[in-house]
């Protein structure tokens, strides 16, 4: 018979698919001897039964799950609904990848108007017996019926300001009582029913409650961002309680081994005395930082601090742990790899590796090339800020700093990005119901919560900028304004927030790109050292290249010199060059742009400092060049004294019906041979130029769209012909390469044909994907969207690359250029270069380099690395 349900002391971390990564890890810390209460984990394997069987709990399960609460009662002691000794448990769900608060989590399960006068006799508390039964009816309401949280909540308020308190602490039983009554009421009007008393029932709406929130839309939409396979399910943990709300020597919290926002190798967290775990998580009362602990219970604090040591020992990873303390006693409820900013990720890992925890390869597998970007992230321009208006100051929950428009709610900020705003989500505090607005803010700020609140932990993942527990500023949420203590703002003025330091601005502060700290270069050399495939960056100016090289770039991959042509001053000689109706006519406008472009290669070979160029000759259609509008046409009229009409004749003797398969590409120089001579004339003057500067240079000259190797002998002969004229003329020879970029599906299955001819393949994976798969690289995402919901794609084949169809032709290509022509050297310039997934498969082809945009280049060495490791990981392994 298939088991569907384990005692904590049955698994192991290993088990996380089966049991959840917080089943699995509760198993772990129970093997070792950690103070875990205990409990037994319902696996993912029974959601799957569940969702098969159309949300049933089939009896064997529930029959088995019963035999696994009976040992629970023995081990406690304890009887579940009991009216003298009550067994309490939680029902938490877990899944194989941690989803921060994505799912249900139901507490102090098991009491009634019976059990909980059992409580009281048990625990001789009778506050805090009746405040975990009323925290009970508003969990179970939430999860089980949907009832809102907030409608408790006001209750709450309501009774505190009606009695004139501040602190929930202060209620009394009686209030508390009243307080029942008044959620049992809230209760039955909401649900059209009377909250259970039977705590079998209970147990049973909850298990399946759990089950059913792997599948509620805030969920949903995180597996989407994460990546996270819909059909894994999640686990059930059940779990017998421990109590942080029973007076001041009990309390809650949540402990990092190390800090996740800056790596530094220091015990981080926060806790709240005589509190249950969701106030600290939910950021609803603003807690204390960890270190206080040592003050109030120093014993508790020790054995917290050897507890950590022991666990991050045996993850070798930096742990979240989150603990209760009941009566001055210890309980560990949980522990994970903790989430953490991308710079924190850098210094963890290398530090482990100084620590000698960790091989350089495992510190490199580590990176989440994914989170690498936050990095990358903008700070505020330093004279702007330094005339800027400070607000306030909340915590720095999530680094990089941002500015934009203000939204209360998660559904006005999706509405405003989509207007195409840029929007800083200002809540209250944040709950798993702002995912999708919080997705797309630039920036989160908070008035409750701490550095562990919902905001800030899911903010920290997602990259994105966090201010969290500002609460010198009021928010209304429901006028849709928040105030500090000098300025009002409404919906849809502007703020500025800096999550390294906490601090919000009035209006808007421009940005600039950061420097990346900490132990990155470090880590980048064991990289280099790691990575076979060279990294090169696709620039078309000499600034985009010193960008590239400041992040490690070994050459240029592609510098597209149409981008150079669309300059202000050099847009009528193009169109000159392209209206001419004689050669000689166009030898003027081209006479005039080649010195343009020498002065662009000049500056390009110079940053270059004798890396790789590769500069590719024009490729887009020529009527993109000319005017569209009257007044356009009869400007050039005026400009090269021709008449307008006749501009206009050949604008449209020019337009095409499918530009992207027209007059594009080396089929510009088939008709116009002069226009690819010219530029290789300027290609070949700068880098004489820069030789005779002293400085090293090594051109690539790329042909465009080739799907022949006619076409490449024609021209490739033509460029030789010039270039050596130039040579014979100044004395000189240079090396140089011509090659072709390979983007068309017959390029790929002619490839040792055209191999014989190029001394360089240049997968250009944009066109190679449009044309493979007949989908417009400009308008497909109109429907690729629905490809990948429908799962006919599994991502955006224009951000990685389709191995299956795609890949295949790249093989070919590879495979058929090497057969004619071993010395080939091979990279890919498409966006492709950027994917670290794509990035794995070029690889394992066995090219020599990938070319991307600048600021990818730390994710394509990074990447670069990881799939070199993990190649030799499996050579080790077969
Ligand atoms: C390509 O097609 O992959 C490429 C790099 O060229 P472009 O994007 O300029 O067409
Ligand atoms: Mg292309």
């Amino acid at each position: 018979m298939r088991k569907f349900v384990y005692h904590f002391n049955e698994g192991s971390k290993e088990m996380k698919y089966l049991l959840g990564g917080k089943g699995a890890n509760l198993a772990e810390m129970t093997n070792i001897g950690l103070p875990v209460p205990p409990g037994f984990t319902i696996t993912t394997e029974a959601c799957k039964d569940y969702n098969e069987h159309h949300q049933y709990l089939s009896d064997d399960i529930y029959a088995e799950m019963m035999t696994h609460l009976h040992i629970l009662e023995e081990e406690t002691e304890k009887k579940f609904g009991d009216t003298t000794n009550p067994l309490l448990i939680s029902v938490r769900s877990g899944a194989p990848f941690s989803m921060p608060g994505m799912m249900d989590t139901i507490l102090n399960l098991g009491l009634n108007d019976q059990s909980v006068l059992g409580l009281v006799k048990a625990t001789n508390d009778a506050r805090s017996s009746y405040d975990c039964y009323r925290r009970f009816i508003q969990m179970f309401g939430d999860v089980v019926f949907q009832i809102p949280s907030y409608r408790f909540e006001q209750a709450l308020t309501d009774l505190k300001e009606q009695k004139n308190y501040t602190l929930d602490t202060e209620l009394s039983v009686a209030d508390l009582q009243d307080l029942i009554t008044t959620y049992k009421a809230l209760y039955v009007s909401a649900s059209g029913r009377d909250f259970p008393q039977d705590p079998f029932q209970q147990l049973r709406l909850s298990i399946t409650a759990v089950f059913d929130s792997w599948e509620n839309p805030r969920a949903a939409v995180y597996r989407r961002l994460h990546h996270i396979d819909n059909q894994l399910g999640t686990a059930v943990n059940i779990q017998s309680m421990v109590f942080g709300n029973t007076g001041d020597t009990s309390g809650t919290g949540i402990a990092f081994t190390r800090n996740p926002s800056t790596g530094e190798n220091l015990f981080f967290g926060e806790y709240l005395l005589n509190a249950q775990g969701e106030d600290v998580v939910a950021g609803i009362r603003t807690p204390e930082p960890i270190s206080h602990l040592e003050d109030t219970m120093p014993e508790v604090y020790k054995q917290l601090l050897e507890v950590a040591a022991l666990l991050e020992l045996h993850y070798l990873d930096m742990q979240d742990i989150e603990f209760t303390i009941e009566k001055g006693e210890l309980f560990v409820l949980q522990t994970r790899n903790g989430k953490r900013t991308a710079q924190a990720a850098i210094n963890i890992a290398v530090d482990l590796v100084h620590e000698g925890k960790l091989t350089k390869e495992e510190a490199i597998m580590r990176i989440d090339t994914a989170q690498i970007d936050q990095l990358l992230h903008p700070s505020f321009d330093e004279t702007s800020l330094h005339a800027a208006t400070s607000l306030a100051t909340g915590l720095p929950a999530s680094p990089g700093a941002a500015t934009g428009q203000i939204y209360f709610n998660a559904e006005d900020a999706v509405d405003a990005a989509e207007r195409g705003e840029k929007v800083v989500l200002v809540r209250n505090e944040t709950s798993p119901e702002d995912i999708e607005g919080m997705a797309k803010s630039v920036a989160i700020l908070t008035a409750h919560g701490g550095m562990t609140s919902h905001a800030a932990v899911v903010a920290r993942g997602m990259g994105k900028c966090c201010v969290a527990g500002c609460d010198s500023i009021a928010i209304d949420e429901t006028k849709k304004v928040m105030q500090s203590a000098t300025a009002t703002l409404k919906e849809g003025d502007f703020l500025s927030l800096n999550g390294s330091t906490g601090s919000i601005y009035l209006g808007e502060i421009p940005l600039v790109e950061t420097e990346i700290g900490g132990h990155f270069e470090e880590l980048m050399s064991w990289v280099n050292e790691a990575k076979k495939l060279v990294v090169r960056v696709n620039a078309d100016s000499p600034d985009d290249l010193e960008v590239g090289l400041h992040f490690g770039a070994e050459g240029v991959g592609l510098c597209r010199t149409e981008h150079m042509f669309f300059q202000e001053d050099r847009i009528p000689h193009v169109r000159q060059m392209i209206i001419a109706e004689t050669k000689e006519e166009r030898m003027i406008a081209l006479a005039h742009l080649k010195e343009m472009q020498k002065a662009d290669f000049v500056g390009i070979f110079r940053a270059a400092n004798g890396k790789p160029v590769n500069i590719r000759l024009l490729d887009p259609p020529l009527h993109e060049f000319l005017p569209k509008t009257d007044r356009d046409i009869e400007k050039l009229a005026r400009e090269i004294g021709k008449p307008a009409e006749e501009i206009k004749q050949r604008v449209h003797d020019l337009a095409e019906t499918n530009p992207m398969l027209g007059h594009r590409g080396c089929r510009l120089a088939i008709t116009f041979p002069e226009i690819y001579i010219m530029q290789a004339e300027a290609i070949i003057e700068s880098a004489i130029h820069i030789h005779d500067e002293d400085i090293a240079v090594y051109p690539e000259i790329m042909v465009p769209l080739v799907s022949s190797r006619e076409e490449i002998t024609i021209i490739k002969n033509q460029l030789k012909e010039a270039i050596q004229t130039i040579f014979r003329k100044e004395q000189l020879v240079l090396p140089f390469d011509i090659g072709t970029m390979i983007e068309i599906p017959r390029a790929c299955v002619t490839a040792d044909e055209i191999a014989e001819e190029a001394q360089f393949f240049s997968f250009g994976t944009n066109d190679l994907t449009q044309l493979t798969f007949g989908f417009s690289r400009d308008d497909a995402n109109k429907f690729l969207y629905a490809y990948q919901e429908q799962k006919i794609l599994p991502t955006d084949p224009f951000q990685s690359i389709d191995q299956k169809g795609v890949g295949a032709l790249v093989t070919t290509a590879v495979q058929r250029g090497r057969m004619t022509n071993p010395a080939l050297k091979m990279g890919v310039c498409g966006e492709h270069g950027g994917d670290p997934a794509s990035i794995q498969f070029f690889h394992r082809l066995g090219l020599q380099y990938v070319s991307c945009s600048p600021y990818r280049i730390p994710i394509a060495r990074i990447a670069a690395a990881q799939a070199s490791i993990l190649e030799e990981r499996e050579k080790v392994t077969v």
